[in-house]
């Protein structure tokens, strides 16, 4: 299918595309990679007026380090991140991340900003993003710049708190504390397809003792869930096999995943309990490795 007609700006500047926005209101979208709203345009289950291309703002495209914080620009490359030094050392869970999404050739044009924004229930960034307390920068023309913790972000069904005059800017993520290890598995039925499930793990040991645990899952709610019963379970435990289990299964009884033809709800509450279980225990491996 093709997609209807729209309007096509490239502006160069955020300035310029936040006066676009501001402009044409609803009836603008921005584009970034294309990577999903491309197909949804051509599918014309979205049919905005006006696409405000954000490829050329080179002020939205940098990764720095910043007060302990690694800041990665909106348009930067899923493939650009996954290959940079900076996110490998301060963002370990988001490396570990990035590769499980698609294909090669998706990730070379895909953005962080855009997996963000599109708020994908399946996506893995929105997930980790969650995890890591992740700070989201969006700005408008009229309103400035706001900071909206990832909490708060992911509203709904590839819905987020973004107004339609708002541009996200920026993702700040802190550098994790020492003895933190982190991992994240998924199930998919093909290679590069969107998990059915998907879990991240983040622990960090104390005396040979979990000080923190947490994770987020993909794939069984409409936005991505932090499972807080199996972390307040592992909280002061020993990393256990045992302990793993017991946290995964008590978290899994809340967890009513929707169904579709790929799978059952219970199916997928059993793949969250063995991914949970598997992330805990690969996550405090690691731990013990960088301590
Ligand atoms: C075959 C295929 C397989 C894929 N597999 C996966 C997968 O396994 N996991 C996964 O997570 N993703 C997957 N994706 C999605 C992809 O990798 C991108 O992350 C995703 O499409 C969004 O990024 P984008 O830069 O392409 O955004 P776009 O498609 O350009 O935009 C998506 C939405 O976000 C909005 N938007 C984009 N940037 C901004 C911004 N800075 N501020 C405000 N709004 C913005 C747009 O207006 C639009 O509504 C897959 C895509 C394809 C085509």
């Amino acid at each position: 299918m093709k997609p209807p007609p729209f309007d096509y700006s490239a502006p160069t500047t955020l300035d310029e595309a936040l006066a676009l926005l501001l402009e044409h209101g609803e009836d603008a979208r921005p584009l970034a990679g294309g990577q999903s709203l491309v197909p949804l345009l051509s599918f014309r289950l979205a049919r905005p007026s006006h696409l405000v291309d954000l490829a050329g703002i080179s002020e939205l495209g940098s990764i720095v380090v910043d007060d302990g914080h690694l800041v990665i620009g909106a348009m930067v490359r899923e493939r650009a991140a996954e290959r940079h030094d900076d996110v490998r050392l301060l963002a370990p869970l988001l490396a570990q991340a990035l590769p499980l999404i698609g294909h090669p050739a998706i990730r070379s044009r895909g953005t962080i900003g855009g997996s963000l924004a599109h708020a994908d229930p399946a996506a893995e960034l929105p997930a980790v993003a969650l995890l890591l307390d992740a700070e989201l920068v969006a700005q408008s023309r009229d309103r400035g710049k706001r900071t909206i913790k990832a909490a708060d972000f992911f509203s709904g069904f590839f819905t987020t708190a973004l107004q339609p005059d708002e541009i996200l800017t920026e993702v700040r993520i802190r550098r994790p504390a020492l003895r933190t290890g982190s991992a994240i598995e998924e199930v998919a039925r093909r290679h590069g397809d969107f998990a059915m499930v998907g879990a991240a793990a983040m622990v960090r040991l104390e005396d040979g003792k979990i000080a923190d645990a947490r994770v987020a899952l993909t794939g069984v709610s409409d936005i991505p869930v932090r499972a807080t019963e199996a972390e307040a379970i592992l909280e002061g435990a020993e990393p256990t096999d045992e302990a793993f289990a017991t946290a995964a299964e008590e978290a899994a009884k809340s967890l009513s995943p929707p169904a579709d033809l790929h799978g059952s709800s219970s199916y997928r509450r059993h793949l969250a309990t063995v991914l949970m279980r598997r992330t805990f225990k690969l996550a405090a491996q690691r731990a013990k490795e960088a301590a």
